[in-house]
């Protein structure tokens, strides 16, 4: 039977959320779409219509989705939701489209009847004071400062509501990733998940290094081909069909297992104290997270692979899902709107180098680098990380004084090979029982250097400023 699906979703949702700089701004912003959003509100835009809230897409942030009894009544639909979800966030740009199909997901792979945007617009007046917030809108009012030295803080419609919303998360919506994540994580109960960077970097492992944090920026590789492939069984197999109907919610769970996961991963196991990481974005096969910088690396090649673990039944024809990623290094006071604008386009890179087809990370460190992209960098696929963990490690131990100087000597194409043979450098034995007091720089280096290494050193030697295994 044919169904008619309508979805209105906020487009670009992590260039709405950080468009105010501030975190509490992003808290608000996700609060906002949380309730904006919820199914009890949503029931109530369409009273009066025949359509009502479905769930076969599983929950995405952002994206509220409906069932249409008649599609002429669709055009009233849309315009009841964009209306609703407008009032609730004010610079969103909101997109709306008609899906027909069998079951959502078909509709949603190939019955596109229709497409409408609707960009965020505002008032815009020459000489008027912009918001103090995202600098983008002009200003309707005044709040107290954040700063709580009593000085007050002038802000657009957008950010007011924000503020208005971040106030009220005590008690009403909190955000829909930070709740849904506390909610998956239960069975340590006691444990809490912090909400500021300043709150976050101080859960690094190593005190004395305590303001770096890792922003990663996650999507999956190839669903969209895969659900294209399993539309076309489903045509003979009533279980490839039963499998096509669930693609989407089994991708959105195995986003939330490796997200679960890759936390516990990086998390002690105290039973008290907080979780070391801020979920800023989760839904569908999308991911955007926070964690402090030394942990980075453990969560993000644990993610990767419990997303490919998790979406493995969709696997056909030789093709297989995965997940690839960028990873922003940075300080805590460094701009949300910053940080996430360069994580999406690290991971656009990775994505790109590897046609989609392979788990892939792209890096950066804003403090080191600076925020423009590193040309030079390719990204590193996710087999050869693990292949390369611990010889990685072992160049992680060289002292940092010396994997500088190294790093230096590639900069100036200095000839490497007499150098490294000469430079030995004391490491502890991985293994234990082992003594390996001294070794050349050469033998440490050695994966890392020939024709076409998988992790060339300059990459190796980026790699090791915030590695652990
Ligand atoms: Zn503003």
């Amino acid at each position: 039977m044919t169904r008619h699906y309508v979805d209105v979703g906020v487009q670009q949702i992590q260039t709405y959320l950080v468009r105010a700089q501030r975190l509490k701004g992003r808290r608000g912003a996700s609060s906002m779409i949380t309730k904006a959003t919820s199914p009890p509100n949503v029931k109530q835009y369409l009273s009066g219509l025949r359509a009502t809230v479905h769930d076969e897409a599983g929950h995405v942030d952002g994206v509220v989705s409906v069932l249409v009894e008649d599609p002429a009544d669709v055009p009233d639909v849309v315009d009841r939701l964009v209306g609703a979800l407008r009032a609730g966030l004010p610079a969103a740009f909101l997109t709306a489209s008609h899906l027909v199909g069998d079951n959502y997901a078909s509709a949603y792979d190939r019955g596109r009847e229709g497409t409408w945007e609707f960009p965020a617009v505002c008032a815009e007046w020459v000489g008027a004071q912009r918001c103090d917030w995202c600098n983008i809108w002009p200003v309707v009012a005044r709040i107290p400062s954040e700063d709580g030295d009593g000085r007050k803080d002038s802000v657009c419609l957008d950010c007011h509501a924000r503020s208005e919303e971040g106030r009220a998360t005590e008690v009403g919506h909190k955000p829909l990733a930070e709740t849904r994540l506390r909610r998956e994580l239960a069975g340590a109960a006691g444990r809490d998940v912090p909400t500021t960077f300043d709150e976050l970097a101080r859960l690094s492992p190593y005190p004395d290094d305590d303001n770096h944090l890792a922003t990663v920026f996650a999507d999956g590789n190839a669903i969209g081909g895969l659900i294209a492939g399993l539309r076309r069984a489903a045509a003979q197999d009533p279980k490839q069909a039963l499998l096509l109907q669930n693609a989407p919610g089994l991708t959105d769970g195995a986003t939330w297992t490796a997200l679960v996961a890759a936390v516990r991963a990086i998390s002690g196991d105290e039973p008290a104290g907080h979780w070391p990481v801020i979920a800023h974005l989760v839904g569908g096969d999308d991911l955007l997270a926070t964690v402090p910088a030394p942990h980075a690396w453990p969560f993000v090649r644990t993610y990767l692979r419990e997303f490919a673990d998790g979406v493995a039944p969709l696997a056909r024809d030789g093709l297989r899902g995965s997940a690839s990623a960028g990873v922003v290094f940075h300080q805590s006071k460094e701009p949300l709107s910053v940080v996430t604008d360069l994580a999406h386009d690290l991971l656009k890179i990775a994505k790109k180098e590897h046609s989609g087809l392979r788990a892939a990370v792209s890096w950066q460190s804003i403090t080191h680098e600076g925020s423009a992209a590193v040309h030079e960098r390719r990204s590193v696929v996710l087999d050869d990380l693990a292949q390369h963990a611990d010889k990685l490690t072992r160049l992680a131990a060289v002292p940092r004084s010396q994997r500088h100087v190294l790093a230096r000597m590639l900069r100036e194409k200095v000839d490497l090979d007499g150098q490294l043979r000469r430079i030995r450098v004391r490491q502890e034995s991985t293994e234990p029982g082992e003594d390996v007091p001294h070794v050349t720089l050469a033998t440490l280096a050695e994966p890392f250097l020939g024709d076409d290494p998988a992790v060339p050193l300059a990459s190796a030697l980026a790699l090791t400023r915030w590695w652990s295994a």
